[in-house]
């Protein structure tokens, strides 16, 4: 793995990275959700990649939206969660 150059990125990085912002409460209860849950511990970390890759292509503009399967799965999560359900356990019909 190669140094980056990295640059002042430490505040705020995920929130302007994202698009969005979350309630103090909202990134809590994410915070101890993802302690219990892989799958979405996993999701995450593919999200993280993807905002890399998006940085590393050098982009000044804004990322478009993020594709509807991928929103809805992000929404499907963050759902689930809140009613205390893991997505992989969401039955599928
Ligand atoms: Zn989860």
């Amino acid at each position: 793995m190669e140094s980056r150059d990295t640059q002042s990125t430490d505040s705020g990085e995920t929130e302007q990275s994202l698009g969005f912002t979350l309630e103090p409460e909202e990134i809590d209860e994410i915070a101890e959700h993802l302690q219990g849950c892989p799958p979405c511990l996993e999701f995450i970390e593919s999200l993280k990649t993807t905002v890399q890759m998006c940085k590393d292509i050098g982009t000044t503009e804004r990322p478009a939206p993020l594709d509807p399967a991928t929103h809805q799965r992000l929404l499907s999560a963050y759902q689930a969660m809140r009613s205390g359900k893991s997505p992989t356990a969401a039955k599928q019909d």
